[in-house]
């Protein structure tokens, strides 16, 4: 890696840090561990890009063809980022569409909405009653780029994550300082370097790379910075908005979730098996909308168990990412292992069945790996169906009726994402509007490119996705004016 990308220059650091490989325990690769002095000159290089450059002047339509550039930029590199998701990030076969493929499409969908964005509306004209009779008065509703962004993303699918921010917030005119997590530099890295073949005015687009949280928090103090996007935990999420509180910073925020999946007792049970067992294993559940409270009726509770752990016994392999036979790898340090065993422990000590899985697979001595894990009989007050475990454990929740279940559903203080299975699609969209979550999958169906994405509660404040995604980058301003 060349160093840290800061006002269009790479800049090597004299300090470098060791990212592993989460499937071999190896030194994958060293990224440039960046101070708090590289950041502030980073912001300060972003913030002279913003008030002098060229950059917010631009037309969308100049802009879009920016991202585009950059979104080819990836696709010709595509092997160079799919090392680096399997050899620092832990990332299976399967997931590279979601990882790899899905960004890509993202930033080129954020490009076409150069078009159709609305930068100015015109309002509807308003009569006022004066002292000296009446006038017509128009408006204009503007949306300018809020200005500099501290972008934060989190390492589990890094360029997803990275692009959701990176993109809208270009197209918007804004500049940016990107500083990765600890635990997922080299994406970002090889990103920098692709944007740096794009010819963007040099500060638009900085990234700082280091170990130290005092980064994060410079980004949220400092004044230089106008807005700052953050994924991550919700206790982080809150140590963000509270010091982005000192200078009333914009703040957007994609946090954690303990998403439910209600299996209704019409659903076709063997044709829906993978969309109900699979999702939380994807990335070995290191996945922020992973549905991983199974709420399923007391009757059909003991069958749904049984194809399960059926489906999870044949399909989900363990092992090192590297082998395209591999369904899930290993979770991305050996703290959060350590943390998923302490979850199994918890539920196991308050009474929940563990049905598969919980222990390191004994055929992998290297690598921070542990067995897909299936919990019956969970109960809502527990702590594994309360807290967000990040790992690949399941629970299963019996409830007594529907009304139970969406109770229980409701009963979490995250609310990022859900899922309803079942042969009513009428049913289920009626009752996913009684879900207090920011989106609902309905038998397995995905976000697209146009829909929202983020959290009610504690999952987040902000959307990201489409034209709601780029609104976030905006400040409002109305002109008015008589006739
Ligand atoms: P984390 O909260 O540990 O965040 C770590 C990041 O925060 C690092 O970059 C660190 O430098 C920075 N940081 C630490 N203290 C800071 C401070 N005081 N001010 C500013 N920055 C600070 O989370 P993580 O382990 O990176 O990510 C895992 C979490 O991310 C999970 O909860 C997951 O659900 C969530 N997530 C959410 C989404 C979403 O879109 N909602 C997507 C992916 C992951």
């Amino acid at each position: 890696m060349k160093g840290l990308f800061i006002d269009g220059k790479w800049s090597p650091t004299p300090a470098r840090y060791a990212v592993p490989n989460p499937a071999t325990e190896e030194i994958f690769a060293e990224a440039p561990d960046g101070t708090v002095a590289d950041l502030k000159r980073a912001i300060a290089a972003a913030r002279r890009a913003f008030d002098d450059g060229p950059w917010r002047r631009t037309t969308a339509g100049d802009r879009a063809q920016i991202l585009s550039r950059i979104a080819d930029g990836i696709e010709t590199r595509k092997d160079e980022f799919r090392s680096l998701l399997i050899g620092a990030g832990g990332a299976t076969q399967v997931s590279f569409v979601n990882q790899l493929d899905a960004p890509i499409e993202q930033l080129r969908a954020c490009a076409q909405l150069a078009t159709s964005f609305e930068f100015e509306l015109k309002l509807p004209s308003v009569t006022q009653q004066t002292r000296s009779g009446k006038r017509e008065i128009h408006s204009l509703a503007v949306r300018h780029p809020v200005g500099v962004c501290g972008l934060i993303p989190t390492w589990n699918f890094p360029l997803y994550v990275t692009l959701q921010k990176v993109g809208p917030a270009l197209l918007a005119g804004c500049t940016m300082v990107v500083k990765p997590s600890p635990w997922g530099p080299l994406v970002d890295l090889l990103l920098a370097e692709v944007v740096d073949s794009c010819d963007l005015p040099p500060g638009v687009f900085n990234v700082v790379t280091g170990q130290d949280p005092a980064l994060g928090a410079e980004l949220c103090e400092s004044a230089l910075v106008d807005k700052v996007s953050f994924t991550g935990s919700v206790a982080t999420g809150k140590k963000i908005m509270q010091s982005c509180a000192q200078t009333l910073k914009r703040v957007h925020l994609e946090l954690g979730g303990k998403s439910a999946l209600l299996i209704l007792d019409d659903a076709e049970l063997d044709e829906q098996i993978p969309a109900i067992a699979s999702p939380a294993y994807f990335h070995a559940g290191q996945g922020c909308a992973m549905r991983t409270r199974v709420l399923v009726s007391r009757k059909r509770h003991d069958e749904v168990v049984a194809k399960m752990s059926g489906f999870v016994g044949k399909y989900i392999k363990v092992g090192n990412p590297a082998d395209p036979q591999i369904m899930m790898g290993p979770l991305i340090r050996e703290e959060r292992r350590r943390a998923v065993e302490g979850f199994v422990t918890s539920g196991v000590e308050e009474g929940a069945k563990l049905i598969v899985g919980g222990k390191r697979p004994k055929d992998l001595a290297k690598g921070f790996f542990l067995e897909p894990t299936i919990f019956a009989e969970v109960k809502n007050d527990m702590r594994i169906a309360r807290e967000e475990i990040f790992g690949p454990v399941v629970c299963v929740l019996p409830y007594e009726n529907e009304a139970d279940a969406i109770r229980m559903a409701n009963d979490s203080r995250f609310g990022l994402a859900g899922g309803i299975v079942t042969k009513d699609i009428g049913r289920a969209v009626e009752i996913a509007k009684q879900i207090r979550t920011g989106g609902v999958s309905v038998n397995g169906a995905s976000n697209s490119l146009v829909t929202p994405f983020g959290g009610m509660k504690e999952s987040g404040i902000g959307r990201e996705g489409g034209a709601f995604g780029v609104e976030e980058f905006t400040e409002l301003q109305s002109i008015s004016w008589p006739s």
